[in-house]
């Protein structure tokens, strides 16, 4: 009787996987962190990469949970240290990718989940050729003024600067692997987690190892 593949010895034991890079963005106010929170708290080989930020952080975001909240001195020390694996101005504000939690997350075979802007995703795209990059889209733009207002953060100032900076952003979105609709959270939530569920399974992520 013929053998599964499983039984056949082609595949002598679990291969080590590497982590997989998923990289989320989308304009301000589309529903990123509620997609990544989400998913992080349901799926436990997932991290989040925490970026080092320089704007100020919002009342109900915690230093090193949300971002690494930075002086501008000390953003400059950590990339004079080629601490960063990207960073770019955003809003008015710099932001940077810590390298080392990244590396380490895909050497010990864990996911490792980026929220950046359109800027970082290209260049994490180069150096990374094997991300899985999603970009959020709101369904409508009125959704997105009305989301950012609801969110309650930002004064009208910052609103209207990010918005103007959304219709760039969007732009962007064809560079990405997957273009995701925000519209009813529930649904677009498991779209989400099919994207993941599908990328883990790749062929290009399966190293067996085939004895002589
Ligand atoms: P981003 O991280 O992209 O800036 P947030 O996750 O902070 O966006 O979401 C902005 C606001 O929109 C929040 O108040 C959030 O609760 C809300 N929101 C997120 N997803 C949806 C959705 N599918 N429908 C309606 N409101 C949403
Ligand atoms: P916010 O100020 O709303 O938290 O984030 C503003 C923008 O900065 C979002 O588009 C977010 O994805 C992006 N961002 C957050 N962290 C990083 C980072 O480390 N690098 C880059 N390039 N963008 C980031």
């Amino acid at each position: 009787m013929r053998k599964n593949f499983a039984d056949s010895g082609a595949v002598k034991k679990t291969p080590v996987r590497r982590g997989m890079l998923i990289v989320i963005s989308g304009p301000s106010g589309t529903g990123k962190g509620t997609l990544c929170d989400r998913l992080i708290k349901t799926d436990e080989n997932i991290t989040f990469s925490v970026s080092a930020t320089t704007r100020r952080p919002r009342e109900t975001e915690k230093d090193g949970v949300h971002y690494h909240f930075l002086t501008n001195d000390q953003f400059d020390k950590l990339l004079q240290e080629d601490n960063f694996l990207e960073y770019a101005v955003v809003h008015d504000h710099r932001y940077g990718t810590p390298k080392k939690p990244v590396l380490e997350a895909l050497e010990q075979g864990k996911d490792i989940l980026l929220d950046i802007d359109t800027q970082g995703a290209l260049s994490v795209m180069e150096q990374i050729k094997d991300c899985v990059s999603i970009f959020i889209l709101p369904p409508t733009f009125s959704s997105l003024r009305s989301r950012l207002h609801t969110r309650n953060t930002d004064d009208e100032a910052e609103i209207r600067k990010r918005l103007n900076n959304a219709r760039d952003e969007i732009e962007k979105y064809v560079h990405y692997d997957y273009a995701l609709i925000n519209d009813e959270l529930e649904s677009a939530f498991q779209r989400l987690e099919s994207i993941i569920a599908s990328e883990r399974i790749r062929t290009l992520r399966f190293h067996p190892e085939i004895p002589e």
